[in-house]
């Protein structure tokens, strides 16, 4: 049996530092708020290389506060990908702004910035790129778009904790950049969790408030917020996590240079696009496969996990139905989507469970 995701097998590796983590949050009692996390927010903050990390209860959270903090609300207009997790799109809708989809691009999954100029008008104030799968989006592309339209740009990065263009790390091409810290991203905590880091300290300073009833202290309301803290049992983890995470991150990346070379003569699967200067994290080693439907039951029959990210592009989910998109306003995401699929991607995942996984799909098309 390969799992899609082992999360117990990265707990079992580092199980002495976590516990005695944990041990020490409940000893000190400091549960929400407090010194944990104070200390995970500037570890995190000098991580990825920012003035600001302001932690929060998830990354969808973070969306909408970092949305929030921009300004950006009834009215407005903010582009988003139309292959993505729905939070880069609910949080749009959650501060009363709309959000407007723009096809990806086929090799990579992200945005299409020849698509996004299409797609501003008086209204668009803002676009969230994601760097989906841990790779990140074209952001020198999207940054000229966005100062030649006085656009502010939020980057969605949940699931590309440390992902680089030419070294510089993703989270800080933005005004401001959000990360999800749920239990299966790259960086996880043992339960919800998020932030958003920015250089803006306007942006930063709104960005507290909001997250925590716009208090500036006790019983002092500036404005109001809500409730979304991050906990002191989480930050305790996540800053016990953060210290191997570049190994984690060293970890996915040659599995998946091994699923590359694996995959490098089967005609039917075309294997994730790595470009020179960008650093792929590989939260999700995707491909394109063809008959993916049946390939994905013949690997569950052979006990190997896998997942498709995602099953409905967004303008075509349920929820989004109101807005009457067809196929042909967003081509490449629609058309690629059947032949997505994710394949077993962790750390802990060895040399031999990945080439199990590489011969059983050959076998499937031979
Ligand atoms: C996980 C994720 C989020 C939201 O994070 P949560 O912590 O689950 O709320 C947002 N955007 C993307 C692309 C994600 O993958």
């Amino acid at each position: 049996m390969i799992k899609f995701v082992d999360l117990k097998k990265q707990y079992e590796s580092i199980k002495n530092e976590i516990d005695e983590a944990f041990a020490s949050v409940i000893s000190d009692s400091a549960f929400v708020g407090g010194q944990y996390v104070e200390k995970f927010a500037s570890e995190f903050a000098d991580y990825i290389g920012t003035e600001h990390c302001i932690t929060c209860a998830n990354g969808t959270d973070a969306l909408e506060i970092a949305l929030k903090a921009m300004g950006i609300g009834t009215g407005d207009e903010v582009l988003v990908p139309s292959h993505t997790w729905i939070s880069t799109a609910e949080a749009v809708t959650n501060v009363g702004a709309k959000p407007v989809f723009v096809d990806t691009l086929s090799d990579s999954y992200t945005i299409n910035p020849s698509e996004i100029q299409k797609k501003i008008n008086s209204k668009t104030k803002a676009i969230i790129p994601v760097h989906l799968f841990g790779y990140p989006a074209d952001m020198e592309a999207i940054i000229k778009i966005a100062k030649e339209n006085k656009l502010k740009i939020l980057e969605d990065a949940a699931q590309a904790h440390g992902a680089k263009i030419m070294g510089r790390i993703a989270g800080t091409f933005g005004d401001a950049a959000i990360f999800s810290f749920y239990p299966s991203k790259n960086l996880g905590a043992y339960g919800d969790a998020g932030c958003i880091v920015t250089n803006d300290d306007d942006i930063a300073y709104r960005s507290k408030l909001l997250a925590n009833h716009g208090q500036v202290k006790k019983h002092e309301h500036l404005l109001e917020g809500r409730n979304s803290r991050l906990d002191g049992l989480q930050a305790a983890i996540l800053s016990v996590k953060l210290k191997h995470l570049d190994k984690w991150i060293e970890a996915r990346r040659s599995h998946a240079r091994l699923y590359d070379k694996l995959f490098k003569d089967v005609q039917q699967v075309k294997t994730p696009e790595v470009k020179g200067s960008f650093t792929h994290v590989y939260h999700v080693y995707c491909i394109k496969a063809e008959v993916r439907n049946k390939l994905r039951i013949f690997l569950e029959n052979k006990g190997i996990e896998t997942a498709i990210h995602y099953p409905e592009m967004l303008p075509f989910l349920v929820a989004y139905k109101y807005m009457k998109h067809s196929p042909d306003e967003f081509p490449v995401s629609y058309n690629y989507q059947p032949m997505l699929l994710s394949l077993p991607m962790y750390p802990e995942l060895t040399n031999d469970e990945i080439k199990f996984v590489c011969d059983s799909i050959v076998e499937f098309y031979s």
